[in-house]
């Protein structure tokens, strides 16, 4: 078995990407900058914002983070989205969901200009990764498919099981695996929740993407031997172990099914380093556009 390490890879994409910016800076051009809205004081949700604000730092980039109060109106998100919109300086927009019950998310995903939306949630960008266009490609799935790439996995004629449907990893990751490219040319199968042979079906995976947000969900006897196994789900338990009282948890048991597969990634470590990784690169790919 051999690790998935995105940590590692994740910081190789990040030092080329903060090569790139220097050559754009020694060429009299500007650094990209990424801006986060983050609404709420949501635990999980501050974390993520704040390695993302980090990740910018790292690679030369400038970042703002606009903080709103769980109470906002959906009009006044809106406003700052369309404000963001217009702000020239400004190359790539997230704001990072979840978002209160009483704001739509599709309403904010629609109104970030397509241009500026490195999450790459909006339907126009979705559409133009269905269609195979160049786009800004959904983070998490494109630092997955980064991450078997640099790792060279063989992936054209396997059977990939996707376990998830969401819009923003499951269904995006099945056409990526199924598209004609070099990560790509898979037989996908997408399961869910209302999927009824389940274990039957992952259990014939040749590569296995699980991303439901249950924690060791995935066990020993739902894997065939010598499979890929990527593990996207991040899950915070309690844990008397930590300082913080709770440490993350993957959708993958990971200590029994580890031994049976031919490369796995870790929770931490994994896949969420590389979703950072991905969006700095489509930051970028929207800082060089302009
Ligand atoms: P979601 O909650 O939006 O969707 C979960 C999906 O799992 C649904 O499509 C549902 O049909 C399916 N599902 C639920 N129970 C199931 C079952 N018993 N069998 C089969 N399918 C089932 O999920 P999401 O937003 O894609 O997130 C999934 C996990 O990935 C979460 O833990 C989340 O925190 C994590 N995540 C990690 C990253 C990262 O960067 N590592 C990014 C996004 C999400």
């Amino acid at each position: 078995m051999q690790l998935l390490d995105g940590k590692l890879t994740s910081n190789t994409l990040k030092d080329e990407i903060a090569k790139e910016v220097s050559k754009v800076l020694a060429q009299g051009g500007k650094k990209p900058h990424l801006a986060a809205i983050l609404v709420g004081s949501n635990g999980a949700s501050e974390t993520y914002v704040n390695a993302k604000v980090k990740a910018c730092e790292k690679v030369g980039f400038d970042s703002t983070l606009v903080r709103m109060s769980e109470d906002v109106s959906e009009e006044e998100l809106l406003n700052e989205v369309r404000k963001i919109n217009e702000n020239p300086a400004i190359d790539g927009l997230i704001v990072q969901l979840p978002l209160p019950k009483h704001i739509s998310e599709i309403k904010v995903t629609e109104t970030i200009v397509p241009e500026k939306d490195v999450d790459g949630f909006h339907p126009v960008n979705l559409g133009r990764m269905t269609l195979n266009l160049p786009t800004f490609l959904p983070a998490t799935p494109a630092g997955i498919v980064e991450l078997l790439d640099r790792y060279d996995i063989e992936t054209s004629g396997k059977h990939c099981v996707v376990i998830g449907r969401s819009h923003i990893v499951g269904s995006p990751m099945s056409i990526l695996m199924a598209r004609n490219a070099k990560v790509g040319n898979c037989t996908v199968t997408l399961t869910h929740s209302r999927t009824t042979n389940l274990e039957e079906i992952s259990r014939s995976a040749d590569i296995l993407i699980v991303a439901l947000g249950k924690p060791e969900f995935v066990t020993a006897d739902m894997v065939k031997e010598g499979a890929v196994i990527v593990d996207v789900g991040i899950t915070r338990v309690k844990s008397d172990k930590t300082k913080s009282g709770w440490k993350l948890k993957g959708d993958v048991a990971f200590d029994e099914v580890a031994p049976k597969c031919s490369f796995i990634t870790p929770v931490p470590g994994g896949v969420g380093p590389m979703t950072i990784a991905s969006l700095l690169k489509n930051t970028l790919i929207s800082a060089r556009g302009k």
